[in-house]
């Protein structure tokens, strides 16, 4: 290493750091005169202002809540946005009352899912102008994971089932509901089923077709155990609409935008 590369800083010796290894520090670039602008700067080409309700888990008259388009690492990911095209320093006075109001609700909905320990929220705006709120949830005993590192740890975990995704999604959108606003993620639905359907088949035979797809291809990693950490809670399949419009993260991008 060159002598004037710069030390490495004492947070990559945390145990939250995820990487070990050989690392060094990139080279600092100048900083450029104009800043790029943003994603959505303009109303007319924001992604967020154009979005549907149907993409989002949870609406009201003055805010949405979405997830991701797909399952990731953490139990939950979720962005609170205003409908108005604004970010954060711009908000009126109502509604900078309301964002505390949101902020405190939300994490609360996604506090009471079984496994989650905790709640990081966050807001960086680097990436798009309309004022989107991150929330992570961090899994329960899960010590490695705290603090600043999550966001990468979601990129860096075994994906979680979809159907416990879904779930999630769903008894958050429920919990905001009860405050007022319209659940976009259905409750739980029970599939009933007769039990004919176990007594006609050998004992044999029953345990195998009785075993779910998600049985059979959960791997033996973080996301089985959650499964464990929420066994106790009865997990029926949930039914939530599909969210073609919902925006996620660019691949390879943190949430840090
Ligand atoms: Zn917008």
């Amino acid at each position: 290493m060159p002598d004037d590369a710069p030390s490495l800083p004492d947070f990559t010796r945390w145990p939250s750091f995820p990487f070990e290894g050989d690392l060094r520090v990139k080279p600092l670039k100048e900083p450029v005169a104009v800043e790029p602008a943003r994603s959505g700067e303009d109303a007319a080409d924001c992604v967020a202002c154009s979005t549907p309700d149907d993409a989002y888990i949870w609406v009201s008259e003055r805010w949405r809540v979405r997830g991701m388009d797909r399952p990731t690492g953490l139990p939950a990911v979720l962005i609170l946005e205003c409908r108005s095209h604004l970010d954060l320093g711009d908000l009126p006075n109502l509604l900078a009352a309301e964002l505390g109001v949101m902020t405190v609700r939300l994490e609360r909905a996604i506090r009471s899912l079984d496994g989650v320990a905790r709640v990081h929220v966050n807001r960086w705006g680097d990436g798009s102008a309309h004022l989107h709120m991150w929330f992570l949830a961090r899994p329960h005993g899960m010590l490695q994971l705290r603090g600043t590192f999550l966001a990468l740890w979601d990129d860096i975990l075994p994906v979680i089932p979809e159907h416990q995704w879904r779930e999630n999604l769903a008894l958050v959108a429920a919990w905001l509901a009860e405050f007022g606003g319209q659940a976009i993620a259905e409750p739980a639905h029970i599939q009933w089923e007769s039990p004919a359907t176990f007594t006609d088949q050998p004992p044999w035979a029953t345990a195998e077709t009785n075993k779910s797809p998600d049985d059979t291809v959960a791997p033996v990693t973080y996301g089985s155990a959650i499964d464990n950490l929420a066994e106790t809670s009865p997990e029926p399949p949930v039914t939530i609409p599909q969210q073609p419009e919902a925006r996620s993260r660019e691949p390879g991008q943190t949430p840090a935008t």
